[in-house]
């Protein structure tokens, strides 16, 4: 047992190299709570290299009687990681917030997540990893069969602390793979929960590694790292680009899912108090902190004023607080530096004429001042070419934009160097067909909310969003496998 609560709740965390390890400079940062700076959550390691060489050999010494095992046993073990990790939901969703700010429910919820992609993933031990493949001789056998790439090295962001390692480390194990997970600084109490979930599952020893530390050390380290055989990465456009040039220069596979710039579409015929909660929930719960959160809204100019009308009505109730707190539906920005860049944007929006219509302010209630609060903001006649129109800002902003028609809407919502999740609302089945068609996103959905990822679907972007690889579902065994092709001749 590695995570020491002290008196004052601030959790002290190991790296777990083949079990619980101190970093080996014996340095460590705090991870504060963002919604009262004051309080640090944990002290958390701030690894070196020496520490990644270590999870590294670790991993590799654990892989060859790892893969040997039979699937179901692999599986097994996953059942087992599950059920820990769901008996201990409370504790990991109340870690989660404190570190992030996302809602208690929210973080209760995605720990749920957590458990149910394990679940899916133990029951692919069982299920097929290859075909039979008619020869052209005769007397001759010949089949695919999957093996796992060695050591898979997982690089993950704090928005989504348990399910985005889970739906990465997951079918990495269950396939064969032993990992070495960087997770992100910021939660890293969080990720070290759940490791205690794999360790006392009974995973061997030097099959899931988990080293904590800054993205430009183990990060990088991992990407560069020559025993490091397939890197995957979830975060911002900017790292996964250098992480992806670092793996492909070496020669390692490598899959990445960046950001979105995802935009809801409301067609004339809509049901506009339905888009209205859709764009609510997609764009502000997780205080926009979603790589599918709603960006852009784009309305039919016929329909425009009246869904503004009833979008900033119900904005106005929404309460913002301390995610700890049931009466909160919106918690802090998850960090100072995540704050600054929220209100940096707000700034760049009014300098570039677009108009503020309501939020974006430090929110004026005196518990609420040591954190990172910032008030849902609406931006009205957004165009284009704005600042807010075309950069992620992962934060609670909404730009609003009017388009003449459905066929510019869609034009509209195209425009954009981003292709992760596009939502439309519509009562017309041509509409909705349109759409699907011509959306430039690897996730659409018609009459939901741009948000909402389900586990056993395939899920990735298009465009600067992603590698174009997939994960999640049966699309994962792609990545975390490679395909050879056996033939027998008696
Ligand atoms: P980030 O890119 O700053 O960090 C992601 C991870 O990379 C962290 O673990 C970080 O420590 C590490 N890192 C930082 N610098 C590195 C370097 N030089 N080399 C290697 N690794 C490095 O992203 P973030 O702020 O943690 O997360 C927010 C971003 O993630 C947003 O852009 C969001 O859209 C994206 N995201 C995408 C998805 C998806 O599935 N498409 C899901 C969630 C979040």
């Amino acid at each position: 047992m590695t995570i020491r609560e002290q008196m004052n709740g601030t959790a002290t965390i190991d790296n777990y190299i083949g079990g619980w390890r101190p970093p080996a400079s014996g340095r460590r940062v705090p991870s504060l709570n963002p919604a009262r700076r004051s309080e640090t959550v944990g002290l958390v390691p701030d690894s070196d290299r020496t520490d990644l060489d270590a999870a590294v050999a670790a991993a590799e010494a654990a892989r060859r009687s790892w893969r040997k095992l039979a699937g179901s046993q692999r599986g097994a073990l996953l059942f087992k990681a599950a059920d820990l990790l769901e008996s201990r939901m409370d504790e990991i969703g109340r870690a989660m917030t404190r570190e992030m700010g996302k809602t208690i429910g929210e973080a209760k919820g995605e720990t749920a997540r957590g458990a149910a992609i394990l679940r899916y993933y133990a029951g692919e031990g069982m299920r097929p990893i290859g075909d039979v493949i008619p020869s052209t001789d005769a007397e001759a056998l010949m089949y695919t069969t999957r093996v796992p790439l060695g050591v898979v090295g997982v690089i993950s962001p704090w928005n989504f602390p348990v399910a985005i390692p889970l739906w990465k480390i997951a079918p990495a194990l269950i396939y064969g793979n032993t990992v070495v997970w960087k997770p992100a600084i910021e939660t890293a109490v969080t990720a070290a929960l759940v490791m205690e979930c794999f360790h006392d599952a009974g995973f061997p020893a030097g099959t899931v590694n988990m080293v904590v530390g800054d993205g430009a050390a183990i990060g990088q380290g991992i990407a560069e790292h020559p025993g490091i055989h397939g890197v995957t990465f979830t975060g911002s456009n900017a790292v996964g680009q250098r992480v992806g040039q670092i793996a492909l220069a070496r020669g390692a596979k490598y899959q990445l899912e960046m950001g979105g710039k995802n935009p809801i579409v409301v067609a004339a015929d809509a049901d506009l108090d339905l888009a209205v909660d859709a764009t609510i929930s997609g764009g502000l719960r997780s205080t926009g902190q979603k790589c599918t959160a709603t960006s852009r809204v784009i309305v039919v100019r016929e329909v425009y004023e009246t869904f503004k009308e009833k979008l900033l009505a119900k904005i106005k109730t929404l309460t913002v607080g301390d995610g700890l707190d049931a009466e909160t539906w919106l918690g802090p920005c998850a960090s100072e530096k995540q704050y600054e860049t929220v209100i940096g944007y707000i700034r760049k929006g009014r300098e570039e004429g677009a108009e503020l219509l309501v939020g974006g302010e430090r929110p004026s209630h005196p518990s609420l001042a040591d954190g990172f609060f910032v008030t849902p903001a609406v931006f009205d006649r957004v165009t284009t070419g704005m600042t807010i129109a075309r950069e992620e800002i992962f934060g609670p902003v909404l730009a609003l934009m009017e388009a003449g028609d459905l066929k510019e809407a869609i034009e509209l919502a195209n425009d954009t160097e981003f292709g992760l999740s596009a939502s439309l609302y519509t009562r017309d089945l041509a509409n909705a067909l349109a759409f699907a068609q011509e959306m430039e996103a690897g996730l659409i959905r018609i009459n939901a909310e741009t948000a909402g990822v389900e586990l056993q679907a395939p899920f990735g972007g298009m465009k600067g969003s992603s590698s174009h690889s997939r994960e999640q579902g049966q699309a994962a065994i792609e990545f975390y496998t490679a395909v050879k092709t056996v033939f027998v001749k008696p």
